[in-house]
């Protein structure tokens, strides 16, 4: 049987109009073409996702700047500074010392950068992220407590890459349990509202568990 080739819009309106009113969507668009991006801007989408700080930078040189640009992936302490000026949001904070020059180099920009602080929820080793008591350690810190240009919105979780839908389930209900604990935490630059979770595969799942935030690239862009 012939596959009926749909376009990057038709997919794209297509995933954004299953989705709930409170879920955010984020088109990963890394490895794609900045023509593909432009189809997905022209068709609406305004927040984009990149797991490269270079390949970010040069898309955001060439493409219209009300675009909100999102790391999603894992990121070197050393490279921070060369995102700040337009990043938005960076869901791939794993530690104190990231955070910490995340902060840094926002005072020097004067600038406040949201983030997400990333968790480890997966079976696999590979995934990154802190774990729950990792995550308390930092909230309750008070080297955390006193960066004044850095806001922590929520979590990032990625599930087990797998078939087992009832273990991505039980993946996606932890992260959630964990994020709602957090709710206790209180300081300054710590509000937690968002919750990111859901790719390609298993965003369904994620939202049925409480993600307001979807990251969805080869859904909407092809195959990589
Ligand atoms: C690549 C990537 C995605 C999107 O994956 P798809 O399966 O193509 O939707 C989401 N989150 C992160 C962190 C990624 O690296």
């Amino acid at each position: 049987m012939k596959k009926i080739k749909m376009s990057i819009k038709e997919k794209l309106l297509d995933i954004k109009s299953s989705l709930p009113p409170h879920v955010t969507l984020v088109a990963v668009s890394k490895t794609k073409p900045v023509a593909d991006l432009m189809e997905a801007y022209e068709a609406g989408q305004r927040i984009f996702g990149e797991n490269k700080i270079q390949e970010m930078t040069e898309k955001w040189q060439q493409l219209p700047k009300d675009i909100e640009w999102h790391m999603i992936g894992h990121v070197q302490s050393n490279k921070v500074k060369y995102m700040i000026p337009y990043v938005k949001l960076i869901h791939g904070v794993d530690s104190l010392k990231l955070l910490k020059e995340i902060n840094r180099q926002a005072v020097r920009w004067r600038k406040n950068i949201h983030c997400l602080l990333q968790i480890h929820i997966a079976e696999e080793e590979t995934k990154f992220g802190l774990d729950e008591n990792e995550l308390k350690d930092l909230l309750n810190s008070e080297e955390f407590k006193a960066m004044a240009n850095i806001k922590v919105i929520g979590l990032m979780g990625m599930a087990t890459f797998t078939n087992n839908q009832l273990q991505i389930k039980r993946e996606f209900q932890h992260l959630k349990s964990i994020f709602d604990h957090c709710q206790q935490f209180t300081s300054d630059n710590l509000q937690l509202t968002t919750l990111s979770m859901g790719m390609s595969g298993d965003y369904p799942i994620a939202i049925e568990c409480g993600s307001t935030m979807v990251r969805i690239g080869s859904s909407i862009f092809g195959g990589r």
